[in-house]
């Protein structure tokens, strides 16, 4: 299943966006935080690197083997994920440990279902046995998969499958989840620069979100990247987020 947009977006929907009241929260308040040591040793560098980061995750996608650039896509509204099948309570607790921090890193409020929120829109994790979902994703011999709706690049929907042998997807499908389509790949890719959304057994793949990834949330969730932004014009604000903060942290 495709990750898609239902509508796509004419203008930014900045009014929508405004209307629903994710540009509040504190969180994504705060600049973009940067990694220790890891921008400020070679600034423009570093900066290049961590824009080319940013839009490889949240604005390129990679279908049948076709690169294509998309605009930003994120949630403009809580979400409440609800957890189906084989849940274990050590499974719970991850869940709900993960989704705490993508909330204090993006301001972006996720909430367990049974923990009270209003839905607005919905992140479905679903365990199954493995010989359930063994082949059934788009990419070949993928364990686990996720699925995004959004309109106008505003997500709305997500639905994460996950093979109850390989539980340990979880953070890098809800990375997934948050608006991030894409996966962290050679040639880019390298030890250096460890992401959450590498394939499993490469060698830069991070178990947690890493200091990257972190980056990567903050520029995304800033409140100034709203969803259905163009490619183009996300990557200038980017890249500007990225020189306050660093003017900021010296
Ligand atoms: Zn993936």
């Amino acid at each position: 299943m495709p990750d898609r947009d239902d509508r796509l977006p004419g203008t930014a929907s900045r009014r929508r966006f405004l209307k629903n009241g994710a540009l509040f929260s504190a969180a994504a308040l705060v600049l973009p935080e940067v990694p220790a040591g890891l921008l400020t040793e070679q600034p423009e560098v570093s900066t290049a690197s961590a824009v080319a980061f940013f839009d490889t995750l949240a604005l390129t996608q990679v279908r049948r083997g076709n690169v294509r650039h998309t605009w930003v896509r994120k949630w403009g509204w809580p979400a409440t994920v609800r957890l189906h099948g084989a849940i274990t309570e050590p499974f719970r607790d991850d869940v709900a440990a993960a989704i705490d921090d993508l909330t204090r890193l993006t301001g972006h409020e996720l909430v367990l279902e049974g923990d009270g929120v209003t839905r607005v829109g919905t992140i479905d994790i679903i365990v199954s046995r493995h010989d359930e979902i063994d082949g059934q994703f788009p990419s070949p011999g993928a364990v686990c998969n996720t699925h995004t709706r959004g309109a106008r690049g505003a997500l709305y929907f997500a639905r994460i499958d996950i093979s109850e042998d390989y539980t340990d997807c979880l953070r890098h499908e809800l990375m997934h989840a948050m608006g991030f389509a894409n996966h962290w790949t050679r040639p880019a890719a390298d030890t250096s620069m460890p992401s959450v959304l590498a394939m499993r057994n490469a060698p830069f793949r991070s178990e947690d979100y890493s200091d990257w990834d972190r980056l990567a949330l903050r520029l995304l969730y800033h409140p100034d990247m709203q969803p259905g932004l163009p490619r183009g014009v996300a990557l200038q604000k980017a890249e500007a987020m990225l020189i306050e903060a660093l003017q900021n942290a010296t």
